[in-house]
């Protein structure tokens, strides 16, 4: 980030415009909307300036920018579209110890002006460094769309009840109930009596949160998925964006808890493969200890938190807690890896059944029906198949499994590191030395990449 978001206390102090012409005045119409004084210096103005400077609602000093005229001035923007002259403006300006911002000169602004989307009091700042004027628009057509006009009213008239909301405890009881304002009963109110019929409203639901029990904690076991936000489920959405508390495994993307609310404790349950971590009691003791306290928990797994997850000892503890809980599944590392390679899991004529296996388990590499494995056509996702694939290939192959099945190891699937490693049976241990150390990767036995399987001999499995 090379410009940083603030929003800049403007009321009462000045801003300073240099130039009077069609450019000044896009600016000036932005400007007029804060309540900061604004002064226009400029040799010559279009009359709408000078309009504005005869309703009072700006200072227009005619005549070219001269030392001093930014003196105590927040901001001054060079609007000339004279590049010589901006550049004396900017020049004087910073000698007065303004912030300058050149117009459409991005490399010489000390500032740059976002696109707005304005609800006053809320306002929403876009900016692209530059990058890309057309996305910000669109970004901002968007939202404009998105946030009903009466967003502002909502806004003003809330602020003023702030003070009398703090009768709520902070927290979630003070959030459901702002919640309730703005999702619900506020617009509610505007539509039924308009304007007037809000801060009644407020009074009347303050009441009613008042009077509510307080609320219980809980924890909801959510899939966070491969690593893709966009796969992410909207009510795994939702639920990160209330929880209090978000206890996550170490798989769980980096971009996925960027969208916790910035409030929520986070806590990193980051179980390694076969090294340290939290303890599984430990992990069950926390969500226990903070729902208790009556938080809501958002206990977020990677992928489906019924695969691999050891999602019973969790739900176990809980019960045992008399604590509730609910699952919400997520997108799986197969159907992650099958998308990412093109591939079908099942297909007709193929394989009728599908296996989840996994590399290892507690006791050490997993043993598994080996012969129905290597029959022709038996396809099967292997979870934290890394370290066992020299088991795998040893005891596939001694039931009977080809050498040249295919097998396509996939590496961070769904994110944009993502990397597909198509090998065999027969050298899959050796491959799987080139795949990233810490990365993810599971493996497809029976597949090849849709583009390399139509170059394999067809395997058929029998089906009765
Ligand atoms: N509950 C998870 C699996 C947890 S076990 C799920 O449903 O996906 C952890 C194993 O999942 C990893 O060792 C790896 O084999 C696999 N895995 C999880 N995310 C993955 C990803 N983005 N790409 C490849 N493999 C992944």
């Amino acid at each position: 980030m090379d410009h940083f978001p603030i929003f800049l206390a403007v009321e009462g102090r000045r801003i300073v415009v240099a130039g009077g012409g069609e450019t000044a005045l896009a600016k000036l119409r932005l400007l007029l909307k804060t309540t900061a004084r604004i002064t226009v210096v400029a040799e010559a103005a279009e009359p709408a300036v000078a309009a504005l400077a005869a309703e009072g609602r700006i200072a227009l000093i005619p005549r070219a920018f001269a030392p001093g005229d930014a003196l105590c001035a927040a901001l001054v923007y060079a609007a000339q579209d004279d590049a010589a002259e901006d550049a004396r403006v900017a020049r004087l300006a910073r000698a007065d110890g303004a912030l300058v911002n050149i117009v459409d000169n991005l490399g010489d602004s000390q500032f740059i002006t976002p696109a707005i989307v304005d609800r006053d009091p809320v306002t929403v700042a876009i900016g692209t460094e530059g990058a890309a004027p057309v996305l910000a628009r669109a970004i901002k057509a968007d939202l404009e769309a998105r946030l009903p006009a009466s967003l502002g009213l909502l806004a003003r008239i809330g602020k003023r009840f702030r003070a009398a909301a703090e009768a709520l405890p902070m927290g979630r009881k003070r959030r459901e109930f702002w919640a309730d304002y703005y999702f619900k009963d506020g617009p509610q109110a505007i539509d039924a009596e308009g304007e007037a019929g809000v801060e009644a409203t407020l009074a009347a639901l303050l009441g009613r949160h008042l009077a509510a029990a307080p609320a219980a904690g809980r924890v909801d076991l959510v899939g966070a998925g491969p690593g893709d936000p966009e796969l992410l489920t909207l009510k795994a959405r939702r639920l990160l964006d209330r929880a209090d508390v978000v206890i996550h495994d170490r798989l769980v993307a980096p971009a996925i808890l960027e969208l916790a609310r910035r409030e929520a404790v986070l806590i990193d349950a980051g179980k390694q493969g076969f090294g340290p971590a939290m303890a599984q009691a430990e992990i069950c003791a926390l969500m226990v200890q903070h729902a208790a306290a009556g938080a809501h928990v958002v206990r977020l797994k990677g992928g489906d938190p019924s695969v691999y997850g050891r999602l019973d000892e969790e739900v176990a503890a809980l019960d045992a807690a008399s604590i509730g809980w609910s699952v919400v599944p997520g997108v799986t590392a197969a159907s992650a890896a099958a998308a990412q390679i093109g591939q079908s899991l099942t297909q007709r004529d193929r394989n009728s059944a599908l296996r989840f296996l996994t590399g290892h388990d507690m006791n050490g590499f997993a043993e598994q029906d080996w012969r129905g494995l290597a029959r022709p056509g038996a396809v099967a996702a292997i979870y934290m198949g890394r370290r066992g694939a020299r088991f795998l290939q040893g005891r596939l192959m001694m039931h009977g499994a080809l050498p040249d099945t295919p097998v396509t190891a996939v590496e961070n699937a769904s994110r944009p590191e993502a990397r597909v490693i198509a090998t065999t049976l027969g050298r899959l241990p050796a491959d799987l030395e080139g795949a990233t150390p810490g990365a993810p990767v599971i493996l497809l036995y029976g597949l090849a990449p849709r583009a390399a399987q139509a170059a394999l001999p067809l395997l058929t499995e029998e089906f009765a």
